[in-house]
């Protein structure tokens, strides 16, 4: 099959890589040149593991190519996916300009029949608006299929090339079967396609982000709770999550979940409650317990330091998860504004989102080469990523280059009572730090 993906993000990328893995032949198509540029001499401009890996071969193979010239790729082919940046708008709704621009520019260069795939997130309703845009532009039968993606930063190949299962919104046999076709490799596993509308394909893509959201916020309410009460989060999580109707996965407290999905996609679909008369109660609550949360952190240093103007504050961690340089609505960016703003200094260290997270910062930091380094002469360490190099640091280290062996752990990668007997003041998220249920 010949398609065109258009946006090489962290989505259209990797789906024009393992579809051109399966044999497809693949044009990428973006906007940005810069990226285009990346991309032709073979480098990922992202970082996402095994990615390069598996693109090289398809591009010497000249099954995957790049381009910025979106004309020349829609004439080229039958099937054009839609992946490109659906951001939040100030007012919560979902930011479509790029998606219409996208759309509109197909519907110009349309030379025959197409299949025009939206893959980007987009709120319920947009494929009958997009269909319309086509209907009133384009001589041309076009059919929207919406086809929703749910992979994970960090785990994006693998959770591309072995879905859980596949949505696919449409209205005919024939896109139904082209779907099927070009998904056949991915679905080996057993793996279901699930064919419905448009509308309902919209919807389940909302509705799976806003449940984990929601989940996530779910536990970091009962774990301030727990921190108020003396009680455990990781024994109370142990000991409801082994109820059968509770799934435990995905189901750790934290500072708050971030990057370019959940957050957004909250917000659209509180929107698209509110204008549809049926408000969302439970997920604008789990916005806001998110909202929160990522402050949490920031009000235990408050409370143990008092004054921050001129203290220093290493953090480990600065993307919104590991295995990822993706720092959109990422907590770190929140507390480093919080304690600059306060007149602290900070020196962060992160593994790979170095350079994303200081184009993205509003407050000013440094960072630091190693995690060791952000370490000398800090006042305290914050744990904001639960990046694995992390898990187990030297700790006689870690004390011997704090200014005062303060731990804040945002993540709860480590251990209250070890570090207890360490020596160390721990902060972490829900778990006690031993001193509170020592004197009950
Ligand atoms: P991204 O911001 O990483 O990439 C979007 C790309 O589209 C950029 O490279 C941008 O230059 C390009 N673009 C924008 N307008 C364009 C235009 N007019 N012509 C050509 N290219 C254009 O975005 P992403 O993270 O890949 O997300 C894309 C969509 O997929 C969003 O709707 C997102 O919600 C959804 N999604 C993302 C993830 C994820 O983990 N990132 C997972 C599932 C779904």
């Amino acid at each position: 099959m010949k398609i065109s993906i258009v946006g090489t993000g962290y989505v259209g990328l990797v789906a024009g890589v393992c579809f051109a893995d399966t044999g497809h032949h693949v044009i990428c198509i973006d906007r940005d040149l810069e990226k285009i540029k990346t991309l032709k001499d073979g480098r990922v401009p992202i970082y996402e593991p095994g990615l390069e890996d598996l693109m090289r071969p398809s591009i010497r193979s000249g099954r995957l190519v790049f381009t910025e010239n979106l004309a020349e790729a829609v004439q080229r082919t039958d099937v054009i996916f839609i992946a490109v940046g659906t951001p939040d708008l100030p007012d919560g709704n979902a930011d479509l300009r790029p998606t219409f621009a996208v759309v509109d520019a197909i519907a110009a260069a349309a030379n025959g029949p197409k299949y025009v795939v939206l893959k980007s997130t987009v709120p319920v309703g947009t494929a009958a608006d997009v269909l319309a845009r086509f209907q009133s532009s384009c001589p041309y039968k076009v059919e929207i299929v919406s086809n929703p993606e749910f992979l994970k930063e960090g785990a994006a190949i693998d959770d591309f090339l072995r879905p859980d299962r596949i949505i696919v919104g449409c209205k005919t046999n024939e896109a139904k079967g082209m779907m099927q076709d070009l998904y056949a490799p991915f679905v080996k596993n057993g793996h279901p396609i699930f064919f419905m509308d448009n509308t309902s394909a919209e919807l389940t893509k909302y509705a799976a982000n806003a449940f984990l959201a929601t989940k996530i916020s779910f536990i970091n309410e009962l774990a301030n709770l727990a921190d108020r009460v003396g009680a455990d989060i990781n024994a109370v999580r142990q000991g409801f999550t082994t109820d059968r109707r509770i799934n435990p996965a995905f189901f750790y407290p934290g500072v708050g979940y971030g990057g370019s999905c959940f957050p957004k996609d909250v917000k659209a679909l509180v929107q698209t409650g509110t204008k549809n008369d049926s408000p969302m109660r439970i997920v604008n609550a789990a916005n806001e317990v998110n909202e929160l949360q990522k402050r949490v952190l920031f009000s235990k240093i408050k409370t143990h330091f008092g004054t921050l103007k001129g203290r220093k504050f290493a953090i480990w961690g600065l993307s919104f998860k590991p295995r990822t340089d993706d720092v959109r609505e990422a907590p770190a960016l929140v507390l480093i504004e919080q304690l600059v703003s306060e007149g602290a200094r900070v020196v962060a260290y992160d593994p790979v989102a170095k350079e994303t997270a200081k184009a993205a910062s509003a407050a000013p930091f440094e960072i630091a080469d190693s995690a060791y380094q952000a370490l000398d002469g800090a006042d305290a360490l914050a744990v904001l990523t639960e990046w694995n190099e992390f898990r187990s640091p030297d700790f006689s280290e870690v004390k011997s280059k704090l200014k005062t062996a303060v731990v804040f752990d945002g993540r709860n990668v480590f251990e209250p009572a070890k570090m207890k007997e360490m020596g160390f003041h721990y902060y972490c998220i829900g778990r006690q730090t031993l001193s509170k249920r020592e004197s009950v």
